[in-house]
């Protein structure tokens, strides 16, 4: 529609300009200078003639001159027109128009048509020899009543006799443009060109105005803003045309010059208006052309401002000022369209094309009107094919628009519920994996936990006595020595079978979890350690049962034609004798395993009497601290790099225990008991020196990067801890930016709100956290998001699976997009081949860790391997893909 408004605007400016230009004035005087004989027009019988180039006119600047004092002006000031349709532009003059006609030998009866309906004056006389025989006085500032017949043009009727000769003198003064398309016809058939003007026209009106209707509705049901400027669009557009052919006029106000002369003022500015925003709307030109978009608003309050002013502003300053202001604005609409298809706004292509067909006929229109194509029913009728077109697309480009953006809405929401629904997925997957044993399928030491919580605290009237049994098959090491981890493996998941056909044994044994296939009386703690709960019982009852059991699962396992034993041994420990709190109950239950292992027996009962740290564990616990002293203990650093470059981004301090006779000892042994002998103050803060000491050597060589160090849960409840790393970090000149802390996320689970004041107090003091081992913890999503987090690590158990098990891809995927919603970045630990290494840089991981990369090394190898780093092929290649 704005390219009716273009194209309206581009007609009126078309027909103003040239009109208005001396240009063509001179253009006429000049070919006509020596006019002395004014010529005849012999009028035919039955063909419409047109009359514009036998006109001869006369200015009058003044506008004194009456029909008399022309009758008496000399031939030679008249000039001849020359052209179709006279045009002389904005003027003040009157002009005086002359032309002689002359009848056949039959008497004629004619209509004399001036086919601009906006002249505001018209006085015109028939002169026969001198004398005058008729005059008629009208013009669109008179009433309608006023016109000899009843038309929206001019029309003035004329009867000659056989060879009768004429002359016809008439004053033409407006304030608009003044043309005058003049032609002259048989009467009955005027009428009947008459209709069929008509009968288009209809069309072409009764089109806009179900396309207005239709738009509103739309508007008024969806709200969407393009539709009301639309529609807007086509109502002044409808206004514009229908006014300016005089139908208005006639129908709707014809006792009222002066709204017939207010709604043309109105319209132009509408017109441009409406185009504007449509345009800039429908074309999302703020986003897609700012500049062009804030040029737009500026001449649509300029508009806005030139409707006002049609109340007031004298006529040809109004119109003056709204054509004036449509050239920019119309070219500027122009452009937008095949600029923002160029952008990639698809919808913009029909705009475009409607804008064309719109140009189109204006060119047609007006090249006709200028006589370069003849006048017929189509040269006639381009602007309002162009414009009925061009509307018509424009309604199309926007029931596009409105499908595709329904379309993408559709899509947006099915990739959220896919989304949802993957993340669901992998919640209950990492969910099943934290509360189960991979092995078996076993519920895990967490749902037993949950089972002795319910007991104790949910359930604790009916059930505040019962016994824990832990059964323990010390020969599955013994098996895994001689046959491989993989056969144990096996030997294991056959005593589970066992286990589950032994559902029945008891009926006061506990279901620690009840699923659609399974009912699970035992819990498998960890490999070769399981767990059982027998309520109300009493201690001496616990132990019969226990023997019974023990009958039923000590039988060996068949396996590969060998018997094998499973040194089975059992301990137990009752609520509420041997303890009250869950804490308790397991410790005094492993403990009483323990004294059983150690006596070789088969079933161990918890006393008080029986030394609660087996001998290892205590001997460790003093060493350790020994180590810690003498410092003995060692750092070792494994690389941390960037998926996208292979730069390297940092290293991960890991402690290293080589006792002199115990041997290599595995940080995870030792570890778990100095959280609990109150060993793991010392130890961490010997391990952030070590760390600060060697990321300063580091740092100096090759400037600034991360040093991730691991810390317990146990540690964030130290006064001090914050203080004493500060403290650290200033001693050996480290940003705290370059410090990674890394907490597992079962350790924070532990005691959510306090770890999560703590890890704010830290992060406030711009150290970074890590969650370390995410996905093998169990609350995982939702509690994460609280957590003042710079980075994720994915647990490497996903990862060296994630080519075999797509559940494991799934929730590695899912962390990633997840960790990008919260802002996190993401480490992948664990990557053992080129593979894994791959398929994360695919999914867009950030960092990744692992022996396919590097194994931990001492802080020497360290600093070779990063010296070595930018020779080094490997990495060379994936910094050049
Ligand atoms: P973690 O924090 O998950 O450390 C990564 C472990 O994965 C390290 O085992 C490392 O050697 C191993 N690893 C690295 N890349 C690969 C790989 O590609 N494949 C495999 N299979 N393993 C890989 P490490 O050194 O035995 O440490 C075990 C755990 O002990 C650590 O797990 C961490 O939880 C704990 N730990 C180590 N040093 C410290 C420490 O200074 N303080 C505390 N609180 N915990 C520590
Ligand atoms: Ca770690
Ligand atoms: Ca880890």
């Amino acid at each position: 529609m704005k390219k009716h408004a273009l194209y309206n605007v581009f007609l009126l400016c078309s027909v103003l300009l040239f009109s208005n230009s001396s240009f063509a004035n001179s253009t006429i005087k000049t070919l006509n200078e020596n006019i002395s004989n004014k010529k005849q027009v012999f009028l035919n019988h039955d063909v419409e003639q047109n009359l514009g180039k036998d006109l001869y006119y006369f200015e009058d600047k003044r506008n004194e001159f009456s029909l008399d004092s022309i009758l008496k002006l000399e031939d030679s000031l008249w000039l001849q027109s020359l052209v179709a349709t006279p045009n002389f532009g904005y003027t003040d003059s009157s002009y005086w128009f002359h032309i002689q006609l002359k009848s056949s030998k039959h008497s004629l009866d004619k209509i004399l048509a001036i086919q601009y309906a906006l002249l505001d004056y018209i006085e015109l006389f028939v002169v026969d020899n001198g004398e005058v025989k008729k005059s008629f006085l009208t013009g669109d500032t008179f009433p309608f009543a006023q016109r000899p017949i009843r038309h929206r043009d001019f029309l003035f009727p004329l009867q000659f006799k056989a060879s009768q000769s004429l002359d016809v003198y008439f004053k033409v003064k407006t304030q608009g443009s003044l043309q005058v398309p003049i032609e002259i016809w048989e009467r009955e058939k005027f009428i009947w060109k008459d209709q069929d003007e008509q009968l288009i026209k209809a069309i072409y009106y009764g089109m806009l105005l179900v396309l207005v209707i239709y738009n509103l509705f739309l508007f008024l049901s969806i709200r969407e803003r393009s539709y009301l400027y639309y529609g807007g669009l086509v109502v002044s557009v409808l206004a514009l045309m229908s006014g300016a052919y005089g139908f208005l006029y006639q129908y709707l106000y014809p006792t009222s010059p002066y709204i017939h002369k207010l709604s043309m003022l109105l319209a132009v500015p509408s017109v441009m208006l409406f185009a504007g925003l449509f345009s800039s709307y429908f074309l999302s030109l703020p986003k897609v052309a700012p500049r062009l978009s804030k040029f737009l608003s500026f001449f649509n309050s300029l508009f806005a401002l030139s409707i006002v002013g049609a109340f007031f502003l004298p006529y040809d300053i109004s119109t003056r000022i709204s054509v004036f202001l449509a050239i920019p604005s119309s070219l500027v609409i122009m452009f937008a369209g095949p600029y923002a298809w160029h952008k990639g706004q698809t919808s913009a292509s029909f705009f475009t094309y409607a804008w064309a067909f719109l140009i189109t006929g204006i060119v047609v229109s007006a090249s006709s009107k200028f006589g370069f194509l003849p006048r017929n029913s189509f040269t006639e009728h381009a602007l309002s094919w162009g414009s009925a077109i061009e509307a018509l697309l424009l309604s199309f480009a926007l029931a596009d628009r409105f499908n595709r953006e329904r379309q993408d809405k559709i899509k947006a929401q099915q990739a959220q519920l896919e989304e949802e629904t993957q993340r669901k997925t992998a919640e209950e997957k990492l969910y099943t994996q934290a509360t189960h044993e991979s092995l078996d399928g076993f519920p895990n030491s967490v749902l037993f936990q949950q089972v002795l919580y319910r007991l104790l605290y949910v359930d604790s009237e009916n059930s505040s006595q019962f016994s824990l049994f832990y059964i323990h098959l010390a020969g599955i090491q013994e098996i895994s020595k001689t046959l491989g981890h993989a056969n144990a493996d096996i030997v294991l998941g056959l005593f589970s079978k066992r286990l589950l056909r032994l559902k029945n044994c008891c009926e006061k044994a506990e279901i620690i979890e009840a699923t659609d296939h399974n009912e699970f009386y035992f819990a498998h703690l960890e490999k070769g350690l399981f767990a059982h709960i027998i309520a109300n019982t009493e201690l001496n009852i616990a132990v019969e049962y226990a023997h019974e059991l023990m009958t039923l699962l000590a039988e060996p396992i068949e396996y590969k034609g060998m018997k094998l034993d499973l040194g089975l041994s059992m301990g137990i420990a009752c609520c509420p004798i041997h303890g009250k709190d869950i804490d308790t109950l397991t410790r005094h239950a492993r403990v009483a395993i323990d004294s059983a292992d150690n006596a070789n027996g088969q079933i161990g009962v918890y006393s008080s009497d029986i030394n609660p740290y087996n001998e290892r564990r205590l001997v460790l616990m003093g060493e350790l601290k020994k180590a810690i002293d003498n410092n003995t203990l060692a750092l070792h650093y494994q690389p941390i790099i960037s998926c996208s470059d292979g730069e390297m981004m940092g290293a991960e301090a890991l402690l290293r225990w080589n006792h002199e006779s115990l041997g290599f000892i595995p940080p995870d042994e030792f570890i778990a008991s100095a959280e609990q002998t109150g060993i793991m103050r010392y130890l961490t803060r010997w391990v952030f020196n070590r760390a600060f000491r060697d990321h300063a050597i580091r740092r100096r060589q090759f400037g600034p990067s991360t040093i991730s160090v691991n810390i317990s849960a146990i540690n964030l409840h130290e006064h001090d801890f914050e203080e004493c790393i500060i403290e650290l970090l200033e001693k050996y000149k480290i940003p705290p930016e370059e410090l990674i802390l890394e907490i597992t996320e079962t350790s924070v689970m532990k005691d959510p709100e306090y770890a999560i004041a703590a890890l704010k107090r830290l992060s406030n003091r711009c150290i970074k956290l890590a969650i370390d081992d995410f996905g093998t913890g169990y609350s995982s999503l939702t509690y994460i998001q609280q957590l003042p987090l710079y980075e994720i690590k994915i647990d490497r158990s996903f990862i060296q699976h994630m080519d075999k098990i797509t559940g494991d891809q799934i929730i590695v995927k899912t962390t990633l997009n997840l960790s990008k919603d919260l802002g996190y970045k993401v480490v992948a630990e664990g990557i053992e081949s080129q593979a894994a290494l791959n398929t994360l840089r695919k999914m867009k991981c950030d960092f990744a860790q692992g022996y396919h990369i590097a194994r931990p090394m001492t802080i020497e190898d360290l600093i070779r391997w990063q010296d070595d780093l930018k020779n080094d092929e490997f990495f060379t290649e994936l910094k050049s893909s």
